[in-house]
């Protein structure tokens, strides 16, 4: 048996469906529940058409366009329904009669992209499309269509498309789900005409979806899309065509600072390939992990391997949550371990989780 847990080990996070919260995030955000800036009323309080507010979403806006460098004419979009509800909400504001779209499956949620566009937009209007050659870096993206979508890290998976992987299909628009890996590396904002993200993976709360649209791709929405989730309609009217997620939009300002402040994009991408690589480092050295992902494809963000055994990987996550490692098992469709490293979490939990590896495969090596 390996040692019990210690009660005094901090605590680390590696689930990929929320990032961890900064303790002193947490501690600001609470400071705004009681008392927002000295005002006597809680951030929940303010109401959405006040100006507090209006300066939260405008400062949010600017530190976002600041950190990836969002070219002017680009709208950003605060709205609600997560990525999965956009999956069927892109097709219903950008298909035009007729018009088809392609997507690109590189696994899990790319997949749930599909599925959802082809349920709202019909099969014949939406195609799959895969990877050309085994390993190779050609796309077979069909033409004359008026988008392809793209998942740029999945999150279930743990592969990333790394920059010279993303298809150029220019003039076409490329949309691009980037729920698991915005803010994680330099992005070239006008190669897409949109971007989207549920926030609890790289910026805030639940509840909040960030959207970053190019001008073109407003007004094409089905006279049927409800108001709230009109992307051209939530432009015009600066996300605030109803209630927004007040504390979401407030969170990811202070992330955004955050994020600001450790040094911007350059150095949080950094420590997300530093981290990742440590991990992978581990895993190809140990002998006994292994990582089923080829070595191009593999994630800087959700880390991906396996054990011997099933049993074993259980055996682990078990063993894993008694030193106060948690949320280690893989993605259930998916399975073994899985281990992610969203921007929030810190060098010193890749360096717990590191230890605990090593100690365990040592420990079974030995005859456990
Ligand atoms: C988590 C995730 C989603 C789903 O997000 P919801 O907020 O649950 O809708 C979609 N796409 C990717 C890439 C994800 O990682």
């Amino acid at each position: 048996m390996l040692a019990s847990r210690s009660e005094t080990s901090p605590v680390f996070s590696f689930a990929a469906a929320a990032a961890p919260l900064p303790p002193e995030l947490a501690d600001a955000a609470g400071c705004a529940l009681r008392d927002y800036g000295g005002s006597g009323q809680s951030v929940l309080e303010l109401p959405f058409t006040g100006h507090e507010f209006a300066s939260i979403l405008e400062s949010a806006e600017a530190h976002l366009r600041e950190l990836l460098g969002v070219p002017a004419d680009y709208r950003v979009l605060f709205l609600q329904g997560g990525a999965s509800a956009h999956f069927a909400l892109l097709p219903l504001n950008l298909l035009r009669p007729g018009d088809r779209a392609a997507y690109l499956e590189t696994g899990h949620w790319s997949v749930r992209a599909l599925a959802e566009a082809r349920r709202v937009a019909g099969a014949a209007a939406i195609t799959g499309c895969r990877i050309a050659k085994p390993g190779g870096g050609d796309w077979c993206v069909p033409r004359s269509i008026a988008y392809l979508h793209i998942t740029s890290n999945e999150t279930a998976d743990g592969r990333q498309l790394h920059e010279n992987q993303i298809p150029a299909v220019d003039p076409v628009p490329l949309i691009a789900d980037m729920t698991g890996d915005l803010f994680s590396r330099p992005i070239d904002v006008a190669r897409y005409g949109l971007i989207y993200a549920s926030a609890q993976k790289s910026l805030a709360a639940a509840g909040l979806t960030i959207a970053i649209v190019h001008p073109d791709l407003l007004g094409r929405a089905r006279a049927e899309v409800p108001a709230p989730f009109n992307y051209a309609l939530q432009a015009a009217q600066r996300s605030k065509v109803n209630t927004p997620p007040v504390f979401a939009v407030y969170l990811a300002l202070l992330m955004l600072k955050w994020m600001a402040c450790q040094g911007g994009i350059a150095t949080l991408a950094a420590r997300s390939r530093e981290k990742s690589a440590r991990l992978y480092d581990e895993i190809e050295s140990s002998g006994f992990y292994r990582c089923t992902v080829p070595a191009s494809q593999r994630s800087t963000i959700n880390v991906c391997y396996c054990l011997p055994t099933p049993t074993l990987e259980r055996e682990f996550v078990v063993e894993a949550r008694r030193r106060n490692l948690l949320h280690l098992a893989g993605h259930p469709a998916i399975g073994g371990i899985r281990a992610s490293l969203y921007n929030t979490m810190p060098m010193a939990g890749v360096e717990a989780l590191l230890a605990f590896m090593a100690e365990f495969a040592e420990t079974w090596q030995n005859g456990g």
